[in-house]
């Protein structure tokens, strides 16, 4: 629908050709090109009134989308108000019902999933500058989302490859959205944050020139990137979760080790149906109570899930739903020290190690006091690499 440079001069030589072509009778011809002959093309122009240049323009921007082909499609459809909210299914007369079916808002459209539902309005605040946080969430959603694409530095902390990492969150939003609503398992579809990360992660391998040295998180993620003991008289316990996408059957497991590296205990459990995130709660749990019962009194829990480590230090157990989380919260609320940290998933290979042997075993829970051959090389290599004492 792009509008040729010839087309002005071929209207005016046009118009010449007919006004000096006298001798040829009146005839009725398509008003919308110079041509008079009728096309798709020209009779969009027409219908979006002579001028389709910000349309243009703004396809460019969402076109240029560095992240993968799929996500540059949504983000196009997203744009052209073509996806299937609520508000939008009321529109269409598909429904009767506009309300948001995750948190019960009244009106479930783009702006609302995408920048004040539950997920989305826990995660922006960790992302965006504070003094950029109304404008990012309140201003025009056709120009926010074009205004995220196109200038990366305009609303992050850091900008580094802001529009594929946001263009990453928005479709995990989405299928997110979808996965509640639409999927058999009821469960909570996992930390958005967290998968957003690894599809921007993908999305970097698999779009852009391959890049020296190691991808770089484009966030400040805040956690250790490997293992680091205890301070002295503390234990620290890394606990994980695994969950099977398909079949939604999941498990937890943790290793508990002192400050010089030792193993004090090891724990996995299969827990059948259940969310990733709720798993990565269970992990918790089970790495606490294990502790309490071997009477430690200093307590160090570390976890690889950001939305998890998020529950337990600012969460509401009611508003979240979760079943496991009132009783991690009563756990941590004892007469003992206990710390939450988030580290990055390769800081914590032996408590995912651990979380994949109740796979292997019977149901239920396991402990294990010597470390089982499948997690040795993981505890190896975390001790011969240390970070510095206390981290
Ligand atoms: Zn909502």
């Amino acid at each position: 629908m792009e509008r040729r440079k010839g087309d002005d001069f071929n209207e005016q030589t046009q118009h010449k050709r007919t006004r000096g072509n006298f001798l040829l009778s009146d005839s009725i011809g398509w008003g919308g090109e110079p041509r008079r002959n009728f096309s798709v093309k020209s009779a969009y122009r027409v219908c979006l009134g002579g001028g389709d240049e910000h349309l243009n323009a703004d396809w460019n921007v969402i076109s240029k989308f560095r992240g993968l082909p799929r996500i540059r499609v949504f983000l196009w459809l997203l744009y052209r108000g073509s996806l299937l909210t609520n508000s939008e299914r009321v529109r269409r007369h598909l429904t009767g019902d506009p309300s948001c079916s995750v948190c019960g808002a009244t009106l479930e459209d783009v702006s609302h999933l995408f920048r004040h539902c539950l997920e989305a309005r826990v995660i922006w605040p960790r992302l965006i500058r504070d003094d950029k946080l109304h404008e990012f969430l309140y201003m025009d959603f056709k120009n926010w989302l074009l205004l995220n694409l196109r200038d990366p530095n305009y609303f992050p902390i850091t900008g580094m490859d802001w529009d594929v990492l946001f263009g990453s969150i928005l479709w995990i939003l989405w299928c997110n959205r979808n996965v509640r609503i639409f999927s058999v398992d009821t469960g909570d579809p996992g930390g958005v944050l967290q998968r957003s990360q690894r599809l921007f992660e993908e999305s970097m391998r698999a779009c852009l020139p391959v890049r020296r040295g190691r991808l770089q998180a484009p966030w400040p993620m805040g956690g250790n990137i490997s293992w680091s003991a205890p301070p002295r008289h503390w234990i620290k316990i890394n606990t994980d979760g695994a969950r099977n996408n398909i079949s939604g059957l999941a498990s937890c497991g943790g290793v508990g080790r002192d400050d010089e590296g030792n193993w004090k205990f090891g724990f996995s459990r299969f827990l059948g149906l259940c969310s990733a995130l709720e798993a990565e709660l269970w992990g918790m749990f089970e790495g606490l109570t294990t502790a309490w019962s071997l009477g430690f009194t200093r307590v160090i829990v570390e976890v690889d899930c950001r939305d998890a480590y998020d529950m337990i230090t600012h969460g509401n157990p009611r508003q979240l739903g979760s079943s496991v989380l009132p009783g991690l919260l009563e756990l941590y609320h004892r007469r003992w020290e206990v710390q939450f940290r988030f580290v990055r998933w390769d800081g914590n290979v032996p408590a995912d190690v651990m979380a994949r042997l109740a796979w292997q075993g019977s149901l239920g829970y396991h402990r294990y006091l010597e470390p089982p051959s499948a997690v040795r090389d993981a505890l190896l290599r975390d001790v011969s690499c240390p970070a510095p004492v206390g981290m």
